[in-house]
């Protein structure tokens, strides 16, 4: 079962105006296992909305159209759907009489142009708008032998909303075979999405019936599964077959199962010890702080920080002897450690990870001068053994930062597994 929608109107044909309406109508479509395969954008055209509609009445089951339903020479879905279906409109002696007392209530004249909204397909069912004066229209009939669900929604998003979630949604639920969904998050950080696709796609091509997307951004893979059944037992066992494959092919490589933040899984971890974290930040300045602070309940593992951005702080703040600084330069190995190492001792933590690197743009002068943009130590201590990374990250100044805020956190994951 598929569907499609139309956004009907020529303003999203600009680069003004955004067609919404759909990403609305498809989580509820979605919800209800119906999958949108399609998706256009059709200006306030005869010719090209019949057209379209044709074509979506060839390909999907469920054809959704928004908009073009007000009374003006330019609201044409009502009248390109029957021509399409080759079916004719016929005023709705309800909705003439409703819209009549509306103007007469107002006492204004109602303009001839406003009988269109009154307009309905032969065999459709009026979805009254409560939010608006067009109505909406729900016509189940078969075109090409098939059977089809036509659905004519306002355009205006406060109408178009509750008429969906209100009026359609229940009357979809029980004319679709019961559907249920069952959904799972696979998440892992650094990787590329090639390394993960070539190495999951053999898995999850062979579940045909699970739908896989696999989405990449801000230093981390997510794979979604999902799933849709008659019944939830067997969606939720197909999906979690597939996240079990997965799971044993990528090992850990995963750092989330069931959708949890990088961050949130390190404070797990660290809360379930019973251990405490400490940072030194310097090129992130506070990121990698931030997100762990944004974790409801962080403050039960995460200590707190320092951002240390000058040679004069490293030294004040986590005891980095100056020697090491003017031999080394900041970013270098040897500070990423005496960083650790020394508010690790100064607070007393369990942990602490150092963090120091030319986020961009080139150094000019001093001791780290010559060095490139998005060289990155990281180092993690627990007071005896210390490891340091080094990274080079590319990009600007805001992906360093991010994806250096993802290596320590990822760093400190694989350390406490
Ligand atoms: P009306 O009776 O208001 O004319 P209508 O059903 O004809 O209703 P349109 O005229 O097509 O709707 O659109 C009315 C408003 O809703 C416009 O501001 C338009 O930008 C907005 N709109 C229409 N379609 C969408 C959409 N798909 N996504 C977001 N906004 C939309
Ligand atoms: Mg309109």
């Amino acid at each position: 079962m598929i569907a499609e929608i139309i956004a009907v109107g020529s303003e999203m044909l600009t680069p003004d105006r955004q067609d919404t309406n759909s990403l609305h109508v498809t989580r509820g479509l979605n919800d209800l296992g119906v999958a949108v395969a399609f998706k256009s954008i059709i200006g306030d055209n005869r010719q090209h909305l019949t057209d379209a509609i044709r074509i979506a009445l060839g390909r999907a089951d469920i054809v959704i159209c928004s908009g073009g339903l007000g009374p003006t020479e330019d609201d044409l879905t009502r009248e390109c759907v029957a021509e399409a279906l080759g079916i004719t409109l016929h005023p709705d002696p309800e909705l003439v009489v409703a819209l009549a007392k509306r103007f007469a209530e107002r006492r204004q004249v109602m303009p001839p142009n406003n009988q269109r909204q009154t307009e309905v397909l032969d065999g459709a069912i009026v979805l009254p708008n409560a939010h608006g004066t067009a109505p909406g229209q729900w016509l189940d009939t078969t075109f090409g032998g098939h059977r089809k669900l036509v659905l004519l929604l306002p355009g205006p998003p406060r109408e178009i909303k509750p008429l969906f979630d209100d009026v359609c949604m229940p009357r979809l639920a029980a004319t679709l075979p019961p559907r249920h969904i069952a959904r799972r998050q696979l998440r892992i950080a650094l990787l590329s999405e090639s390394v993960v696709d070539a190495r999951t796609s053999p898995i999850y091509q062979r579940f045909q019936d699970v739908e896989t997307t696999i989405l990449a951004g801000r230093g981390e893979i997510q794979l979604h599964f999902v799933c849709a059944k008659p019944t939830l037992e067997e969606a939720t066992a197909r999906v979690n077959e597939l996240t079990e494959l997965v799971e044993h092919e990528m090992g850990d490589d995963i750092f989330s199962s069931h959708g949890e933040s990088l961050e949130e899984i390190v404070l797990l971890m660290l809360g379930l010890r019973d251990q405490k974290l400490v940072l030194a930040e310097s090129c992130t300045g506070g990121l990698v702080a931030e997100r762990l602070a944004s974790v409801v309940n962080a403050s039960r593992s995460f200590e707190g920080g320092v951002v240390v951005y000058s040679a004069e702080q490293k030294t004040r703040l986590c005891g980095v002897a100056p020697e090491l600084l003017e031999k080394h330069g900041s970013v270098s190995e040897p500070v990423a450690r005496a960083m650790a190492e020394g508010i690790c001792r100064t607070t007393g933590c369990t942990f602490s990870v150092a963090i120091t690197g030319i986020a961009g743009p080139a150094v000019t002068e001093g001791p780290d001068s010559g060095k490139p943009v998005g060289l990155v130590y990281l180092a993690l201590t627990d007071g005896e053994d210390t490891q340091v990374k080094e990274l080079r990250i590319s990009g600007d100044r805001e992906r360093v930062r991010l994806w250096t805020s993802q290596h320590a956190l990822e760093l400190l994951r694989r350390h406490l597994q």
